[in-house]
Formats: structure tokens, sequence, C-alpha cells
């Protein structure tokens, strides 16, 4: 079976890679030269353009910052064609962008007419999830082409979840993406108070994580340099999830509570934190940076 993907940044370069190692035929582009050198240097065949790398494949995986780039991507842009007039009608399309649920229904709208089917599956679990290849996939669309997708998924990751019809996937790691958005930063408030009063920064968040406030970011992801060795945190806050991307989940998070008129105070004031960190240059550093909101500079 032969693989497009389309977009190999921090999260798209190792889940190639897996599918790579897991012999599939894959064609892997970016616009970015520096992104196709790394995963070409991997081994990866790498196309000259998206329409190349879409040439007789029979699925076609997208994995891009937000959803204008995905819009653009598959329905062009100012007279410009997309790349769904390259894509042949029964092949699978699977976006694994975080974007609004509303974007993927369009996009999957369009395609349909062309007889070409689409899922949008965004994932949870980190640059570490995506190189390990055990990310959570969140899957809205058909169950036949959740089925069709599945042994392609199963090599990236390890949980497959179908969460309804297409866009559900985006709704469900909105709500997931808010809730940590809100985790990360009240560990962050958690580890300055203790720290501010003496505590050791490994010592307190060991005794949390085995305690009521343990999450998954004093399990994987501290946001106080020195803890562990595998964070951003650790590692000046380079890699990882940016700010800037919290940012935009968030937003989709208190776009959607509009909608339908959720209540979400804790998410829009954690939308404005981020903000406030982004305006102050940190949008290119992992999320984890936010902690330096509430540290002394
Ligand atoms: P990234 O910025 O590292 O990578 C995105 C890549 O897409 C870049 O290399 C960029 O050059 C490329 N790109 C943009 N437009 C393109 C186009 N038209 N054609 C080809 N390539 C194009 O972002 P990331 O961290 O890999 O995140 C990707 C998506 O996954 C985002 O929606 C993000 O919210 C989501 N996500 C990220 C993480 C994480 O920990 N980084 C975790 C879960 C979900």
């Amino acid at each position: 079976m032969k693989i497009a993907f389309i977009g190999l940044g921090n999260m798209g370069g190792p889940m190639v890679l897996n599918l790579h190692k897991a012999n599939f035929t894959v064609s892997a582009y970016d616009l970015s030269e520096q992104s196709r050198s790394r995963i070409s240097a991997a081994g990866v065949p790498v196309a000259q353009s998206a329409a190349q790398a879409v040439a007789g494949a029979e699925i076609v995986i997208s994995m891009l910052p937000a959803s204008a780039h995905v819009e653009t991507l598959y329905l062009g842009f100012d007279g410009k064609a997309g790349l769904l007039e390259h894509i042949l009608a029964g092949t699978l399309v699977i976006d694994s962008s975080t974007i609004a649920a509303a974007c993927s229904r369009k996009v999957a709208q369009v395609a349909a007419a062309r007889g070409v089917a689409m899922i949008d599956a965004p994932v949870s679990g980190g640059v570490g999830g995506a190189v390990a290849g055990t990310l959570t996939f969140m899957v809205g669309g058909d169950a036949k082409d959740l089925a069709r997708a599945r042994p392609v998924l199963e090599k990236m990751g390890t949980n497959i979840f179908h969460a309804g019809g297409i866009g559900a996937g985006q709704t469900a790691k909105i709500c997931n993406n808010m809730l940590l958005g809100i985790l990360m930063i009240g560990t962050s408030e958690a580890l300055t108070l203790g720290v501010a009063n003496g505590l050791d920064p490994k010592v307190l968040s060991e005794i949390m994580h085995r305690s009521s406030g343990s999450n998954w970011v004093l399990e994987k992801y501290n946001p106080m340099p020195g803890v562990m060795d595998s964070a951003p945190a650790s590692k000046e806050y380079a890699g990882g999830f940016g700010t800037d991307l919290m940012l935009k989940d968030l937003g989709l998070a208190q776009e959607n509570a509009n909608a339908v008129h959720a209540v979400t105070p804790l998410g829009g004031l954690a939308r404005s934190l981020y903000a406030a960190h982004s305006l102050a240059g940190y949008g290119g550093l992992d999320f984890s940076s936010v902690i330096k909101l509430l540290q002394k500079s």
C-alpha cells in the first residue's frame, strides 16, 4: 500500500518514520526544505511537491499546524487548485492536524463530491508518543473508513477511538487540550509555590505525582527545567508542542463553547494566559514554558 504523508514537523516527522519502518511504501512532503532534508536523511522517500507525493497513493495523511493550512492544501487558495484535484477517487484522506471541526467537515464534503473518503484523526501523546508509536487517535468519520485506516494508524498509535461522525475527533481533541492547557498552568503554579518555599522541585513533583494532584504533566512533561531529562523544559523549551499551537487549540475550544453555550471559565482564562505568554515573545517555545509567566525574570 502506498501512503502519501504531508507535513513533516515535530509530530509528522516521527509519525512518517514509523510508517516507513513498518514497510509501507511512503512518499513524504513538507513545504520546508529543512523538514524534507531531515526526513530524507532518515531514509524516507521525499517528493518534490504535494501533488507528486499523492500520485498513486491509496491513503493520504496530513499533519499540518491549523485549519487554514489544511483548507489551503486540499481546497486551494486564490484561484490555485487544491490537492484534492490530484487525489484519485477511492483514496482515503486521514487528516491528523488539530483544526476546527467545521473545517474538517467542509474539506470532507468537497472530498466526498470527488469520490474521496476522509476522516479526521487528531492525536494526543506529544512528540514522545509520536516517536514511540504510542499516540492516541481520536477519529471522526464513517466506521468503514476507520476500519480501512486502522492498520495504518496502529503503526503510529496504541489507542484508537471512534468519537463519532466527521469532526467528532476534533471536538474530542479540543476538550482534551483545553484540560491539558489548564493542567499545565495549575501544575506550574503548584511547583512555583513549592520552590518559593524552598522545596526541591524533583521531590515536590514526586510527592504530587503519588498524591491526589497527579496528572500527565507531572508524569511525563514537567515544566521545571532539570526535573525530567526528556521534557522540553530541560532542553530550553525547544521542540515539543508550541505555545502558539496550544493557544490555537484553546481558541478553538472557546469558539466551540460559545457556539453551544457551554460554560468554560478556566479554559477562557488559560487561553488569555497563553496569549500573554505568546505576546511576550514565547510563542515558538514549548507550551510548558508558560511557567515563565509565574517566575521572576
Ligand atoms: P509543526 O509546526 O512542527 O509542523 C507542521 C509542519 O507542516 C511544518 O513542517 C510545516 O512546514 C508544514 N506545512 C505547513 N503547511 C504545509 C503545506 N501546505 N504543505 C506541506 N507542509 C506544510 O507542528 P506539529 O507540532 O508537528 O503539529 C502538527 C499538528 O499536530 C498541529 O495541528 C498540532 O496542534 C497537533 N499536535 C501537536 C502535538 C505536539 O506535541 N507537537 C501534539 C498533538 C497534536
